[in-house]
């Protein structure tokens, strides 16, 4: 097992949509669990693929430690997930992302999403979630899309933002994890 440096969000790879995985094999494998290990030992909930250095529709989420997870989920895989539904209700919620530290902010999402994807034994799933669930399956599968929460802002926050992101771009902040810049050079966490 290993931890893996986590992509700053204004890496290239992290706006390319991601490819859809046809076979599971012991790499894979690997890598999931690389995946898990990663996101645990940076105190994350959920993780793409290419916020690792990636390119594969994987994600991963665990909100097994949080106290809103009244349906008490189990860490869950999903390999080329796809929303099939969405519900017209909305729910505003804060967010953050590993691959944009120090930064949270307010984002309107369906409240509600029916989710499509393979579980690890490359079985097809069908599942209907909510609260925090759907909230950070959302944001993974986007970023399995190229797309990164703080596009989902409202132009005022999206404004008020800029002058923060600029700074995580340029990697004048802290995380505690090791993360590969968006010139491809490693920046070291300090724990
Ligand atoms: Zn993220």
């Amino acid at each position: 097992m290993a931890i893996l440096p986590i992509y700053n969000c204004f890496h290239p790879i992290l706006k390319k949509k991601a490819v859809e995985v046809t076979e599971f094999n012991q790499e894979l494998s690997d890598f999931i669990k690389n995946m898990f290990e990663t996101m645990h030992s940076a105190d994350g909930i959920g993780l793409a693929a290419n916020q690792v250095g990636d390119n594969r529709q994987i994600l991963i989420v665990d909100i097994s430690q949080s106290d809103v997870n009244v349906h008490k989920l189990p860490p869950t895989v999903m390999i080329n997930p796809v929303i099939s539904e969405f519900s017209e209700q909305t729910i505003e919620f804060q967010e953050g992302c590993l691959s944009i530290p120090s930064f949270y902010d307010d984002v309107v999402r369906p409240e509600i999403i029916v989710v499509k994807y393979l579980d690890e034994n490359m079985k097809e799933q069908e599942m209907e979630i909510d609260g925090l669930f759907s909230r950070v399956t959302q944001h993974e599968i986007d970023h399995l899309n190229g797309i990164l929460f703080f596009e989902r802002l409202s132009p005022v926050r999206r404004t008020l933002s800029k002058s923060k992101l600029r700074k995580i771009q340029k990697g004048d902040y802290e995380s505690s994890y090791n993360m590969i810049m968006p010139n491809g050079e490693k920046k070291s966490g300090v724990k």
